[in-house]
C-alpha cells in the first residue's frame, strides 16, 4: 500500500511544519521582558516533535537501506527528546516544584543525548522489515528497550504531576483546566508512543498515533494560550497565516508531475509573499496598538494623579482660606471702628486711609469667601437654606446697593423690573442667589470702564414658569472664542488681564454651579473685545430639588 504510505509522508511533513511553526511563533511573539521558562520549554518540545516529524517524512521518502538508517537516527534525535522536554514543559507551565527537580531534568536529558548516539546504532536498529507501504521499518536493537522504558517514565512523571493537579480540589479552577488540556495531550502522546513502538518489534499494525499530533500540538498551544502565554503579539490570525504557508509549501510535494510541481511551487510562493505583506502590515498594526496603550496607561496614572492634587490643593485652600477668615474680620472690624471714631476723631487723611483698608479687607473678605465657596462645592458640601421669598424685591435691593458704586464710576446704571407680573415668589436659598446676581452687576461695573450697565427681570417665556434676570453692559467686552472657559475655575478673559482689574476667575465658576443647583442656567453673549456682554441667568420658580452637582470637581 505505497499511497497508504505517502500519505503519512504528507501528515509527517504538516507535523513538522505545525510544531516548528507554532514553537516558533509562541516564542519569538512574546516580548523578551514577558518570556518565561515555560517558553522555552515549550520551543524545547515543539523542535524535538518538529525533528521527528520531519525525519519521519525523509525516512518514508529513503531509496536504500542505509539512507533510511540515518533518517531514523534523526528521527529517534527528536523522538528521545520528547519525553523529557514534555516534562520539561509540565514543570515550568505550572511551576512545579518538588524534591531533586533538577536532578529529574538533567537525568531525562542525560538519556535523551544517550539515546540520541545509540539511534543511529544496530542496538537501536537491529535490521529492517517491510510493514504495508513502509519499506524500511526498523526491528528493535537489544537496547531498544530502554529508550521504551524512559519514554514510560518521564511521560508517567508528567501524568502524575498532572494528575495531581487535576484531583487537588484546591488547585484553581484555570490550574485544573490547564491541567486537563495537557491531559489530553498526554493521552494522544502515549497513544502516539504505543503505535510506533510496537511495529518495531513486528507487531503488524499501522502508526495512526501519527495523525494526532497536530491534535496535541494544539492542544499544547491552547494550554499556553489558556495561562495567558501567548502574548498579545502572537495572534491567532498570525498563527493561521503561517499555517497556510506551511500547507502551501507541504502540498508542493504531494505533486507526481513537473507542471504540478511548477503551479503548486509558485502557489506557494505567491502564499508566501502575501503573508509575508500581511505579516508586515500586521507587525505595524501591533506596534501601533502597543504604544497607543502605554499612552493611555500613562494618561490615565497622570489622571489619576492630578485628581490627587487637584483633591490635596483644595483641602489646602479650605485650611488656609478658614485661617484666613479670622484676622480679615479682625481688621475689617477695627477699621470700621475707626471709621465711626470710636477711638477719637480721626484727621481727613488718616480717613481716606482707612477707607482703603476697608476697602481691601472687604475684598480680601469676598475672595476667602469665594476660595471657601470652591472647596465647599468640589467637597459636596455647601448647604442651602431654601426657604420662599419675593426674587423681584431681592433685585431691586441689589439694584439700590449697586447703583451708587456705578455713579461714582460715572457709568448710567438701569434696573428694569417687569411689572406683569407684579410678584416674582421664588423658593431658593437667598443669600446664595443674592451673591450670584451681586456678582454679575459686580463684575458689568468693573469691567466697564464708561457708558452703562442694565439689570432687569421678567418672567421667561417657555412653558414653565421661570423667571429671567438679565445683567448687560456696554464694557471690555469678552472674546467670543474664550466665553466656554470663563465658567471654569481661576479663568479669567484675556482683555480683563489686560484691563488692569484685579480679580480671582472664581465668580462665574461660583455662580454657575450655583444655579445650576437650583435647576437654573447662566449664559453670556458677547460679540467680542469693547462691545459689552450680556449675562441671563434662567431661574424655575420652583426648583425641582436641589441638587448638589454630582460632576462638581470637572470643569466644564
Ligand atoms: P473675576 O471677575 O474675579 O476675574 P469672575 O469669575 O467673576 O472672576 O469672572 C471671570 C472672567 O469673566 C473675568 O475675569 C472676565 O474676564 C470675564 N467677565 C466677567 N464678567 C464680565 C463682564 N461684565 N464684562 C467683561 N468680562 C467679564
Amino acid at each position: 500500500m505505497p499511497e497508504l504510505s505517502a500519505l503519512f509522508r504528507v501528515v509527517a511533513l504538516a507535523n513538522a511544519i505545525l510544531a516548528f511553526l507554532f514553537g516558533a511563533t509562541v516564542f519569538v511573539g512574546v516580548n523578551q521582558q514577558k518570556r518565561t521558562k515555560a517558553h522555552l520549554s515549550f520551543l524545547f518540545l515543539t523542535t524535538s516533535v518538529g525533528i521527528w516529524s520531519l525525519a519521519y517524512y525523509f525516512w518514508l521518502g529513503a531509496r536504500s537501506e542505509e539512507e533510511a538508517r540515518v533518517f531514523l537516527g534523526l528521527l529517534n534525535m527528536g523522538a528521545a527528546f520528547i519525553p523529557s522536554t514534555f516534562f520539561h514543559w509540565v514543570r515550568d507551565i505550572f511551576s512545579l516544584s518538588f524534591h531533586y527537580a533538577r536532578w529529574w531534568l538533567i537525568g531525562g536529558y542525560g538519556f535523551a543525548l544517550v539515546f540520541v548516539l545509540l539511534g543511529f546504532t544496530p542496538h537501536f536498529v537491529k535490521d529492517f522489515h517491510t510493514l504495508g507501504g513502509f519499506s524500511y521499518w526498523p526491528t528493535a536493537g537489544d537496547l531498544y528497550w530502554m529508550f521504551i522504558v524512559y519514554y514510560c517514565v518521564y511521560l508517567g512523571l508528567s501524568i502524575y504531576f498532572i494528575g495531581k493537579l487535576i484531583l487537588t480540589p484546591s488547585s484553581p479552577q484555570q490550574t485544573q483546566r490547564v491541567a486537563l488540556i495537557i491531559a489530553g495531550a498526554l493521552v494522544i502522546t502515549v497513544i502516539i508512543g504505543i503505535s510506533n513502538f510496537l511495529p518495531w518489534y513486528k507487531v503488524t499494525i499501522w502508526p495512526w498515533g501519527s495523525f494526532l499530533v497536530p491534535i496535541a500540538i494544539f492542544l499544547f498551544l491552547y494550554a499556553m494560550a489558556q495561562f495567558n502565554l501567548m502574548q498579545m503579539r502572537t495572534s491567532l490570525a498570525q498563527v493561521l497565516v503561517l499555517l497556510m504557508v506551511g500547507l502551501a509549501f507541504t502540498d508542493i510535494f504531494s505533486a507526481e508531475q513537473w507542471t504540478e510541481f511548477t503551479t503548486r511551487t509558485l502557489l506557494f510562493l505567491l502564499v508566501l509573499s502575501f503573508a509575508f505583506l500581511f505579516l508586515e502590515i500586521y507587525r505595524r498594526d501591533l506596534k501601533r496598538q502597543i504604544q497607543l496603550q502605554k499612552l493611555t496607561k500613562d494618561l490615565q496614572a497622570a489622571n489619576k494623579r492630578l485628581q490627587e492634587l487637584d483633591k490635596q490643593k483644595t483641602e489646602f485652600l479650605s485650611i488656609a482660606s478658614h485661617q484666613l477668615r479670622g484676622p480679615v474680620a479682625v481688621v475689617r472690624g477695627y477699621s470700621s471702628l475707626l471709621k465711626e471714631n470710636a477711638y477719637g476723631k480721626l484727621p481727613p487723611s488718616a480717613q481716606e486711609i482707612v477707607d482703603r483698608i476697608e476697602a481691601s479687607a472687604a475684598t480680601m473678605a469676598q475672595m476667602v469667601d469665594d476660595f471657601l465657596n470652591v472647596t465647599r462645592i468640589e467637597q459636596g458640601r455647601m448647604h442651602y437654606d431654601m426657604h420662599h421669598f419675593d426674587l423681584g424685591q431681592l433685585v431691586s435691593q441689589l439694584c439700590e446697593e449697586f447703583s451708587m458704586r456705578a455713579k461714582e464710576k460715572g457709568l448710567s446704571f438701569s434696573c428694569a423690573i417687569a411689572r406683569q407680573p407684579a410678584q416674582y415668589p421664588y423658593y431658593g436659598d437667598q443669600v446664595k442667589i443674592r451673591q450670584v446676581i451681586a456678582n454679575l452687576i459686580d463684575n458689568a461695573i468693573k469691567y466697564t470702564p464708561s457708558g452703562w450697565v442694565r439689570v432687569s427681570l421678567c418672567p421667561g417665556k417657555g412653558a414653565r414658569q421661570e423667571y429671567v434676570i438679565t445683567v448687560e453692559d456696554s464694557g471690555i467686552g469678552i472674546p467670543p472664542e474664550e466665553i466656554p472657559t470663563l465658567f471654569s475655575k481661576f479663568h479669567r478673559a484675556s482683555n480683563a488681564q489686560g484691563a488692569n482689574v484685579s480679580g480671582t476667575g472664581l465668580g462665574l465658576y461660583i455662580a454657575k454651579r450655583l444655579v445650576k443647583a437650583h435647576s437654573g442656567s447662566i449664559r453670556i453673549f458677547s460679540e467680542g473685545r469693547g462691545k459689552g456682554s450680556r449675562f441671563v441667568i434662567t431661574l424655575p420658580a420652583l426648583p425641582a430639588q436641589i441638587s448638589d452637582d454630582e460632576d462638581a470637581t470637572t470643569d466644564d
